[in-house]
């Protein structure tokens, strides 16, 4: 007779928690290798993905597009029946508002960091002694990790920073160069930088290394009816392999007993053998308090950002001249309010062709401990992005409709020695047993970098296999 599985409870319903539950499920990935519940404490899975309607018109209100130079995404996209959903960015003409004009992205960079200083030099986004300043390459001592804002001001000069790297970064993270890891950050940079050879033709090397082949893969893919689409598709697939996944259902407090884990929510306490924590970093630290002191003072250590996407639907009649590209970046240096514009309807094809007489554009607004700026109300922040598209793109129509949504916590914050405090909270938690975290907060914040850190501590909780000392497993109200 074989062993039964193992009782895992999934907290959080975001992309990792999903993705947790559908490998552990089976539903993805081979056969079953766990007994699942899924607990979600809000009313709805997904976490940052998420799907709404602005205008009548479907859209992604929070993560859009997903990264697919690495596979985990786009793989668990197709698992889930949606391959041919699968759709990527019509145009990946994309701009940096600096310096009072819209410049195109220099061609060869990787997160701002110039491969190629004549496409630097063509861009205008940084002056002619910003270009020359670059081309110097002064020495910088690396050591084992250094913040990319020190490293880049001190190799490339500050300028590069300031209006490549920070916006890019920006983009990402809504953090500071000044603060965040060169090698947690953009990891393929830390040999070349410690190596001490030029850094731009690394980059160089780097970025043609991917867009050599014949007909190169798309950067990015979006799903047709948006990102948020993933979410529902992985719960459906979650439920057909015999997953339960509920709503409503914040975990309250969890405790290790000799047989497992109590995992407690308002209305029930769930035994189990393992639980696989999927939450933000301030909850999971509130949730390991007792079990694993250790790690929870270090995942309390996480820093988050806030931010708000402001969504914007236009009328098509109403804008003779739509802006071209898919959007822009915008230097924090200059003080505008906005961090970034998408022109979604030039960005994906899915949403012209679903709602061709409506053009929706959205920016976004935020950066780590600048919150101050998103307590003003909806209709401020509505304001500021329309004052700023304005002078950017020269738009004075009145949308017909908008939509402000905020996301509190947003984004973790990935400081130097954040590598080192994922290794420390990895150990803590393995020694506690039957425990592994995954998410954001820790290798990378990108949906297929989540995915992977679900895989990865679905991996940490079933070796070596679970299900020796198996308790009931079962729920009580
Ligand atoms: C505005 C925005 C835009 C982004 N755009 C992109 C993009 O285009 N491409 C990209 O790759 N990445 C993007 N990202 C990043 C990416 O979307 C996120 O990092 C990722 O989705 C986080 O997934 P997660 O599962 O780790 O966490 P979350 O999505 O935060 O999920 C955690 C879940 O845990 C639940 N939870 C919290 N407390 C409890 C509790 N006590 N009990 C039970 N459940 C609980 C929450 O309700 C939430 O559903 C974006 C992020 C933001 C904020």
């Amino acid at each position: 007779m074989s062993e039964p599985l193992p009782q895992v409870v999934v907290i959080g319903g975001g992309i990792a928690g999903l993705a947790a539950a559908a490998l552990l499920s089976g539903a993805v990935g081979g056969p079953a290798r766990a007994v699942v519940t899924l607990l979600e404490a809000s009313d709805r899975f997904g976490g940052k993905l998420r799907v709404g309607e602005v205008g009548g018109v479907q859209v992604d209100l929070g993560a859009e597009a997903m990264l697919a130079r690495r596979p985990e995404a786009v793989d668990l996209a197709r698992e889930v029946g949606l391959a041919d959903f699968l759709e990527p960015p019509t145009t990946a003409k994309a701009a940096i508002w600096s310096r009072d004009a819209l410049c195109p992205l220099p061609a060869g960079q990787l997160m701002g960091v110039p491969g190629d200083l004549a496409a630097l030099a063509a861009s205008g986004v940084v002056s002619a002694e910003g270009v020359r300043r670059a081309g110097r390459e002064e020495p910088v001592e690396v050591g084992e990790d250094i913040a990319i804002g020190r490293y880049i001001e001190a190799r490339l000069g500050r300028e590069v920073l300031d209006r490549l790297v920070e916006p890019l970064l920006g983009g990402v993270y809504a953090g500071h160069a000044d603060e965040i890891s060169l090698g947690a950050a953009v990891p393929q940079l830390l040999p070349i930088a410690r190596g001490g050879g030029s850094l731009v033709a690394g980059v160089h090397e780097l970025v043609s290394r991917g867009s050599t082949a014949a007909a190169p893969a798309p950067v990015f893919q979006g799903l047709r009816g948006g990102v948020g689409t993933l979410p529902p598709a992985l719960v459906a697939a979650c439920e057909r392999a015999g997953a339960q996944l509920h709503t409503h259902a914040p975990v309250q407090w969890l405790r290790r007993t000799p047989e497992g884990w109590q995992v407690r929510t308002a209305e029930r306490t769930i035994s189990a053998d393992a639980v696989l924590l999927a939450v933000p970093a301030p909850v999971a630290a509130r949730l390991l308090g007792d079990a694993a002191p250790g790690a929870a003072a270090e995942l309390a250590a996480v820093e988050y950002a806030s931010m708000a996407l402001v969504t914007l639907a236009f009328r098509r009649a109403d804008l003779p001249r739509p802006p071209s590209g898919s959007g822009f970046l915008v230097p924090p240096v200059d003080g505008r309010a906005v961090k970034a514009s998408t022109f979604s309807s030039n960005k994906w094809g899915w949403l012209a062709r679903s709602a061709p007489d409506t053009v929706v554009l959205r920016t976004s607004l935020g950066r780590h401990r600048e919150e101050q700026a998103l307590q003003l109300p909806d209709e401020e922040l509505v304001a500021r992005s329309l004052v700023d598209l304005g002078t950017a793109v020269g738009l004075t129509a009145v949308p017909y409709d908008t939509a402000v949504t905020r996301w509190t916590g947003g984004l973790p914050q990935y400081p130097v020695g954040h590598p080192q405090r994922v290794a420390r909270i990895r150990a803590q938690a393995a020694q506690v047993g039957g425990l592994a975290l995954a998410g954001a907060a820790f290798d990378g914040v990108g949906i297929p970098a989540c995915i992977a850190s679900a895989r990865r501590a679905v991996n940490e909780l079933l070796t070596p296999p679970l299900g020796a000392s198996r308790p009931e497993g079962t729920m009580s109200a």
